[in-house]
């Protein structure tokens, strides 16, 4: 959630918001470890951006009850629908690097640097 490498804990992953290294600077980690990797964060980022719409929506009916403006409801809901994934973004893709990590060790192929592999981690 900080957009940190989920092994050695380096920021400045990120050329741009929306550009990510293909590893780390420091420990070599490459950031996208197989092809397709990258659909477990658009999932992520879906599924936080249709939960922040759908929040937006059951609060603004509940603080308005019971005469809530549609078409402002509307608005501020297509707003979230616009920014959220957008803002998401960098911390859905180092997320979801943390989490296939974390779910796949890292292997030799991967050529990260092994002073920072922990050590019994190191999947064969
Ligand atoms: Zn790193």
């Amino acid at each position: 959630m900080t957009k940190r490498c989920p092994l050695c804990g380096l920021g400045r992953l990120f050329r741009r918001w929306f550009l990510v290294k293909e590893r780390c600077p420091r420990c070599n980690f490459p950031l996208e470890r197989i092809e397709g990797h990258w659909i477990g964060a658009v999932g992520m980022n879906t599924v936080v951006s249709f939960g922040s719409m759908l929040a937006t929506i059951v609060v603004g009916f509940a603080v308005t009850h019971p005469d809530p403006p549609i078409g402002t409801l509307l608005v501020v809901t297509l707003l979230v629908a616009l920014l959220v994934p957008l803002l998401f973004f960098p911390f859905s893709r180092t997320l979801w690097s943390a989490i296939d990590l974390a779910m796949r060790p890292p292997h030799p192929d991967d050529d990260i640097d092994p002073d920072w592999i922990p050590p019994g981690r190191l999947s064969r």
